[in-house]
Order: structure tokens, then sequence, then C-alpha cells
């Protein structure tokens, strides 16, 4: 039954209080969500809301797309889930059909569930195969909450859990917006990394074992590092012995416009995570690396057993993601919708002095809100009043506010949003910023 009369509101949130366990500091948002279908999501009083999130970066294709629903309904009929050593169709045709995707040597693939579980796994085979355990990454990153995971995320959650697993070094994350070092008033990213592994091998105690990143930092504050960065990165890899993995959890499967985000780079990383938009809602994330690192893994004796490892499920439903990728152009999608955003985003700067920056690739954009444009000074009240406005009228999207990230809203609908809705989220956004500035929450 829903919950639409004010009692029955008050007694769900009542129930929520009592019996739920906070896992974040932020609130929830004061809706009860009763149904999810294409861009939006709908409370207990029939209210639709406009989801930019695509429930968080993983409903890449929408809420309940057919062809999910689809995966779902028949294996869970047929062949719902197996033994850790049995294989099935489903986790083959997947790993076959992720690797044509991808350049050359990457076609080895392991199925996992989350992408805190999928970096874990990709860790671990950094270390066993480089025989180190320094793991380096930026210092706006953010993999997730597991043991190694959480070791190389510095953006959020570090205090509080004692020691975190030794040897993890962070080095400044590139920021054409708010650069380090300058020359010519150019960002002179070229000084900042060289100089960051020069702090790197310092630290060092001669371990190193891998570089984790993202092509594009997005809880970071969506922030894509300037082009020829990841060549450079990959050298100062190699020439350290170090794997480099990149994980695209959100940027990966057409998100940013391409197939993978690293391929606008040229540069293939060792191993490559995907989690969030592989199962466009349901948990199922992939570890995917090149012939020679799988094999000295297994040589060595590569463990990396869960309950859902190889699950017949979760493939059908990566398998059914990535076909209608494939059939539909969505990398070509993702770029023209994406480009419609951030004209409309880029119009919205034109009429509002607090946005600073507008940046990102594809359908995953961000505005950066300042106080004023010239000191950039991070607008943390202004960026909570517009989330919140922006609820108010219908349109959820994230905001990215901690320690060094500056107020970014953060914005990543599904691919398959129409250009109607697009601009019914543009109107939106528009409205709540004047709101908010006028309210005086422009700090
Ligand atoms: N990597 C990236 C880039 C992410 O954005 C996230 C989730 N926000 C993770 C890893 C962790 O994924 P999960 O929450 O599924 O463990």
């Amino acid at each position: 039954p829903g919950v639409s009369s004010r009692t029955g509101a008050e007694e769900f949130w009542a129930t929520a209080r009592r019996h739920l366990i906070r896992y974040s500091g932020s609130d929830f948002t004061p809706a009860v969500i009763e149904r999810a279908a294409g861009s939006e999501v709908f409370d207990s009083d029939g209210r639709a809301i406009l989801d930019f999130t695509s429930g968080q970066m993983s409903a890449l294709l929408g809420h309940s797309h057919p062809a999910v629903v689809e995966a779902v309904t028949r294996s869970i009929a047929t062949l719902d889930h197996l033994s850790s050593w049995m294989l099935s169709r489903p986790v083959v045709d997947l790993a076959a059909a992720l690797s044509a995707t991808l350049p050359d040597p990457l076609d080895k693939v392991l199925l996992l569930s989350t992408g805190g579980e999928s970096n874990e796994a990709a860790i671990r085979m950094a270390k066993l195969h480089t025989g180190g355990h320094e793991i380096v990454a930026f210092d706006q990153s953010y993999h997730g909450v597991t043991h190694a995971s959480g070791a190389a995320t510095f953006s959020v959650s570090r205090t509080g859990y004692g020691p975190v697993a030794p040897g993890n070094i962070a080095i400044p994350t590139p920021n054409a917006y708010r650069p380090l070092l300058t020359r010519d008033g150019e960002h002179d990213w070229r000084a900042e990394l060289d100089h960051a592994f020069t702090m790197v091998d310092r630290q060092s105690v001669g371990s190193l074992a891998a570089f984790i990143a993202e092509p594009i930092l997005s809880t970071g504050g969506v922030i894509e590092p300037p082009p020829g960065y990841f060549a450079a990165l990959k050298r100062k890899c190699e020439e350290r012995g170090m794997l480099l993995i990149l994980d695209e959890a959100q940027t990966g499967l057409c998100r940013t416009g391409d197939w993978y985000a690293f391929q606008r780079d040229g540069v293939v990383p060792d191993i490559l995570t995907l989690s969030k938009t592989l199962g466009a809602g349901l948990p199922v994330s992939a570890v995917i690396t090149n012939e020679e690192v799988e094999r000295r893994c297994h040589d060595r004796g590569y463990y990396f057993v869960t309950t859902h490892v190889s699950d017949p499920l979760a493939a059908a439903v990566g398998l059914a993601v990535v076909t209608a990728l494939a059939e539909n152009d969505f990398d070509r999608v993702a770029r023209d919708r994406g480009e419609r955003l951030r004209r409309g985003l880029l119009e919205l700067r034109s009429r509002h002095e607090h946005i600073g920056d507008v940046r990102g690739r594809g359908l995953l954009q961000g505005i950066e809100l300042v106080t004023d444009r010239a000191d950039k000074h991070p607008a943390e009240r202004l960026g909570a009043a517009v989330t919140a406005a922006c609820f108010d009228l219908g349109l959820h999207l994230n905001i990215v506010q901690f320690p060094g990230s500056g107020s970014v809203l953060r914005m990543a609908p599904p691919l398959t949003i129409t250009d109607a809705e697009l601009d019914r989220g543009l109107d939106i956004l528009d409205q709540a910023l004047t709101t908010a500035a006028r309210r005086g929450a422009a700090t």
C-alpha cells in the first residue's frame, strides 16, 4: 500500500528513524519513493521527480529499462545463481562481449557485484603481479569503502576506523579550474605531475604496485585531467614497474560519449574496472585485464572468490546492457544529448554569476558554484540550497562538497533521457539558482 496520506508519511519517517542505520552524514530526500521509470522517480503522492543522478549513476538506460527487466525476469526463472565453481553461458558471453568493446590486450574478464569489490579485486591483482603493495591515487579519489578500495579513497571517509591498508599515497588532483602550479597563466600540470612523483618516490618504501584513477573524477567534483595527462601518468607508472588501474564505474559504457572515457587519451590501462553502469541499476561489476597480468596472477595463486562471482543473473543483465548500448549507438546519443545539456549549462552560466565553471563530458556534467568568480570561493550554502530547491521543483541531482572539492552540482541523467526532459531539468535548475540566490544562500 502507498503512503499517500500525511499520517502515512509521518508514520513512514517515524519507522525509518526507528529502524534504519544511517549510512551517511547527509539527509535523505524528503519523499517516499514508490516507483521509478525511465528518467523519473515517483513519490507516494504521484509526483514525478526527474532523476539527474540515474539512480546515482547506475541506471544508465533509465529506470526499469525493458531489456534489463527482461534479462532479470528470464534469468531468475531459469538460471538464478550458481556455485562459484560452475560456469554458465551468460558469463562467458558477457566476457566476450566486453572484450569486443575494448582495445586488444584487454580481454580477460572477472565478473563481480559492486564497484568497491571490483577495485578490491584489481588492487589484489596489481599486488600479486608486481610483488609490491603501495597504491597511489588522486587526493580527490573515490573508489569504494571496502579495505583496499577505501584505502585508495582520499576524498571522504578516511577517519575514525583505525589504520587503513598501509602504503597508500595521494597526489594532487590536476584541476584546470583550481591549478596548483601555473606558467604564463596556464595550468602547468606537467610540473605538478613531476613534483607529485618526486614526492611519491620519497615516500615509497620501494614497493609500488599501482596507480588507481577515474579518467574523470566524478565524486571528486567532475574533474577531468588535461589532455596528455594520462599518457604522462602511464609513463611514470611504467618507469616504476607500477600498473595503471582505471576505474570507470561511472564513466564506462558510453556515458561520456565514448564507450570508455580512457579512449580519448589513447591510454590503455593495465586493469580496467566497471561497475555502476554495467548493471544499469543492478549490482554487476567487472575487472578486465590483459593475458600477461591474468596469467602471472593465476600462477601466483590469485584468489577472489565471492558468493556472486560469475553470477549468471548479473551476467545476463550486463549482457543486456552491453547489447542495448551497441544496438542503439548510445555513445553517439550520449555525445549529442551531453552537448545539449552542456549548452544549456553554459547558457545558465551566462546569467547566473555564481556558476564559476561548467565541466564534464557527454552526459556527465558538473557546475561549480562560487561566491564570486574572481576569488572562486566555494558557495557551499548555495550548493545545498540549490539542490533542495531543485528537489522541491521536481529535479534530483547530487552535490559534491568536501574539503578541496569546491561545491559542485553533478548531473548524470540516463542516456535514454529525452530532449524535453533535459530542457525541463535545465529550467528547474534555472529557477532553483534564482530562488536560492534570492534567499541569500550565495555564501
Ligand atoms: N568507484 C567509483 C568511481 C565510484 O563512483 C564508486 C561509487 N560511488 C565506487 C567505485 C564504489 O562502488 P560501490 O559503491 O558499488 O562499491
